[in-house]
């Protein structure tokens, strides 16, 4: 058993440390501030190499290691938890599915994304349906050499940035998830109209919802073949949803080390007060669990890496991680006393940015029925058991 990264990848991370030492965390709470999608770093990021770098590199990837992903996502969420919302989770969702994509998909769409020229978005939620996403209504019907899109996307990150959609839409209604498809919806597109969100944190990559009427695009921008966009879609989320984990870890790690040294530093009754237990055990137990729950982030990539399921453990972490982080943050604010309470910290940001992990691709009671169908079994699934 390893607990380390290889000389490679702690080149690769040392690499990245740096990177976002300079470029990303000193501009963390500007972005938010200005609510402003820092497009000229996701384009460092892609001449990096690093956007969809899990991808084979005959198709553009650099053909990484799913572990190796996730260290990196790691360390750039250690500067920015909202930027690699985008840049790496969502990111990691579109370049596995255009990677589906046909030739011309793949010259036009993942080609630009991977290079960081052109940012897409990942369009399955819908105004009525979330977590039962199979309950979709938009819809594509095909005509001729084109699909007509209709329908609307809600709650979708980076929505208003992004060049081109990813929409889930069905084809058959009548067949559940096997009538659900994908397309790439350039947003341009005449019948394309965009709304954006108020959000309270992740704000840099701002939110919006999609609207479709009558859409036409080229039958060619089909991904895969008509009734595979769920399974697609699914395979996906057994890894984005560890990355999250990790995007919500980072900025929690990185709180707890600002914490350390500060009660190091502030003495209160003639000593510092990290010399209190009721200041320092605190620290110890949120490290301890975010440790605890780090590791099992990297088993499950691994266990991917392997080609084994990282199902349950993607369902696990999705739901331990922001929970952790967020109780995490929130003690390393109050210990910072009151000047932790102002913006002048970052501790509020990463407070409101994390806790969107807890909703985003899928909530903390969708990943803990994820961990409960490979726990106990797909027979005990409230969905299921209700349809005997
Ligand atoms: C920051 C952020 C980014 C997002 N980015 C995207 C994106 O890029 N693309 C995209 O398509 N969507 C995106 N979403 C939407 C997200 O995927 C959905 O919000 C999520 O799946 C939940 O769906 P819903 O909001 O419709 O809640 P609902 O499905 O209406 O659920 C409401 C509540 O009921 C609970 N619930 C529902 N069913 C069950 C059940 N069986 N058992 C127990 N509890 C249940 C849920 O956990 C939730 O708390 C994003 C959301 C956020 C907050």
């Amino acid at each position: 058993m390893h607990f380390e990264f290889n000389e490679e990848q702690l080149a690769l991370r040392d690499m990245v440390r740096k990177f976002t030492e300079k470029e990303v965390a000193p501009y963390y709470t500007k972005w938010d501030r200005e609510k402003k999608y820092p497009k000229h770093i996701n384009k460092k990021i892609g001449e990096l190499g690093l956007i969809g770098m899990a991808i084979p590199p005959e198709k553009g990837g650099m053909g990484a290691s799913h572990v190796t992903e996730g260290m990196v996502c790691e360390e750039v969420s250690r500067g920015d938890c909202s930027l690699t919302m985008s840049t790496f989770v969502v990111g990691h969702l579109d370049a596995e599915i255009l990677a589906h994509g046909n030739d011309k998909i793949r010259k036009e769409f993942l080609e630009p994304f991977l290079a960081g020229d052109q940012i897409p978005a990942f369009a399955i939620t819908e105004p009525g349906s979330g977590t039962d996403a199979v309950a979709m209504k938009a819809s594509a019907v095909k005509k001729g050499a084109k699909y007509i899109l209709n329908g609307e996307k809600a709650g979708i990150t980076a929505m208003m940035d992004a060049d081109f959609a990813i929409v889930f839409a069905k084809t058959d209604p009548a067949a559940g998830a096997r009538g659900v498809s994908c397309f790439v919806v350039p947003t341009k597109y005449p019948g394309v109209e965009l709304q954006s969100y108020e959000d309270m944190g992740v704000r840099s990559v701002a939110r919006g919802s999609i609207f479709m009427d009558d859409v036409e695009i080229p039958a060619d921008y089909l991904i895969g073949k008509e009734g595979t966009g769920f399974v697609m879609g699914m395979q996906g989320f057994d890894i984005s949803r560890i990355l999250l984990a990790l995007e919500a870890i980072a900025p929690a790690m990185v709180s707890l080390e600002e914490t350390v040294e500060y009660t190091k530093q502030r003495n209160a009754f003639g000593r510092p007060i990290a010399t209190f237990e009721g200041v320092s055990f605190p620290i110890v137990e949120h490290i301890s669990m975010l440790e605890a729950v780090r590791l099992l982030c990297y088993q499950g990539l691994w266990l991917r890496d392997q080609g084994r399921s990282s199902s349950k453990v993607a369902g696990m972490v999705k739901w331990m991680a922001p929970r952790f982080a967020t109780n995490a943050i929130r003690d390393c604010l109050v210990l910072h006393g009151h000047p932790g309470y102002t913006n002048e910290f970052p501790f509020e940001q990463r407070l409101r940015d994390v806790l969107a992990i807890e909703i985003a691709d899928g909530t903390s009671q969708v990943s803990k029925l994820v961990a409960q169908r490979e726990i106990f079994g797909r027979d005990y699934l409230p969905y299921n058991y209700r349809n005997k």
